[in-house]
């Protein structure tokens, strides 16, 4: 197939889940429960909203949808930190949009952008270089948020800088991986998960071979999955099967877009300019061993935590806030107390309602407060 319609084909949707249906009404399921398999991407959890793939699985299987949109697990003291950086006066601070919204203990970007700071959304951090270019009399703070996926982009740009010879541009780091935040998860205590959907976007940059131990340590299997709904659905029969045949490996159904060995360029550059954090705060998940990178000591001019004085503290969750529990799976997005009362996409509480790759804001764009399956 070329082309993306080609990939949304509701006949070839229709024999995939059939095909589905099929393969488990082979399988001996666990007698207590469903089959879990976790979708480890915010993109495939928005996916699977909007197409209302979840509805089509047989009763047997459940989706968990895990903690891969770096928007949502960011903790509100990082939020707090950013505000504080762009409160600054001479700074302008730069940002992708879903960011703005995501509140603070006090207020998030947007709101201290009503109140005088200069916050900025922009597309890329070449955009922020951009305006460092062109106020070389400001400090230009660029929020470097996202997983493997986004991290070349920014280190390049760091790069970029650095051969310019700018120095009014730096990066507030907040750049996360992956793989110890899947082993964190596999090493949660009572953890009832049978497979996962692999990130698309992040494996298109570090490959498949890092999950190999998913598969050789803990017995689970991985399928590296693409976006659309044949791409996910695919991805979940082939999940389901090796399940039903004792395999535990990891398998590549994105491979139009993902090789096996990653980005080799991007990969580079990555290892370049950052290194790990001894630990990094997720919001809901608590720290996890080297979860984030900073800059390296070669990069310290471009890192605004070595630029700016910030707060810094570990903030707690609003107490009505159960974002924790839906990322760990524990509880479905409507289930939370203030989903769709206190806590809505225009007035977000937590931040899983905020990004459109948010498990709530996407149940509840797409969703209501059930799924097709749970409602019938
Ligand atoms: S409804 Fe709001 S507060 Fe509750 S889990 Fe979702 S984002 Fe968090």
């Amino acid at each position: 197939m070329k082309y993306v319609d080609e990939f949304r084909d509701s006949e070839k949707a229709g024999f995939l889940v059939r095909e589905i249906e099929a393969l488990v009404s082979t399988m001996t399921l666990p007698p207590d429960r469903p089959i879990y398999v976790m979708e480890v991407c915010g993109g495939h959890t928005h996916s699977i909203f909007r197409y209302g793939l979840e509805g089509m699985l047989p009763k047997g299987i459940e989706l968990i949808h895990g903690p891969g949109c770096p928007v949502c697990v960011l903790p509100m003291g990082r939020v707090d930190d950013c505000v504080s950086i762009a409160e600054n006066p001479g700074v302008i601070f730069t940002t992708f949009g879903d960011a703005m919204r995501v509140p603070g203990s006090k207020k998030s970007l947007l709101q201290a952008k009503a109140d005088g700071a200069d916050v900025r959304m922009v597309y890329s951090p070449m955009d922020a270089l951009a305006l460092a270019r062109k106020n070389r009399d400001r400090e230009v703070v660029f929020f470097g948020l996202g997983f493997e996926t986004t991290m070349p982009s920014t280190a390049l740009t760091v790069l970029q800088a650095e051969a310019e010879g700018i120095t009014n541009f730096s990066v507030f780091c907040n750049h996360i991986t992956i793989v110890p935040t899947i082993k964190a998860i596999l090493d949660s205590p009572g953890l009832q998960l049978d497979g996962f959907l692999g990130p698309g976007h992040v494996s298109m940059v570090i490959g498949t071979a890092p999950y190999e131990f998913i598969a050789k340590f803990y017995r689970k299997p991985m399928v590296v999955a693409g976006f659309e709904p044949l791409d996910i659905l695919q991805s979940i029969w082939m999940v389901l099967k090796q399940i039903k045949d004792g395999r535990s490996e990891v398998e590549n159904q994105y491979a139009r877009i993902v090789p096996d060995g990653g980005n080799a360029a991007a990969l580079q550059a990555v290892s370049r300019v950052y290194e790990l954090r001894e630990f990094f705060e997720w919001r809901g998940l608590g720290s996890i061993d080297h979860s984030g990178v900073k800059l390296r000591e070669t990069y310290a001019g471009y890192d605004a935590e070595q630029k700016f004085a910030i707060p810094n503290l570990k903030i707690a969750d609003p107490k009505s806030c159960q974002c924790g529990e839906v990322l760990k799976g524990v509880i479905k997005p409507w289930q939370c107390k203030v989903f769709g009362s206190a806590c809505t996409p225009e007035m977000p509480l937590g931040s899983l309602m905020v990004s459109s790759e948010g498990a709530c804001a996407a149940y509840y764009q797409y969703g209501g407060q059930k799924s097709y399956k749970e409602a019938v």
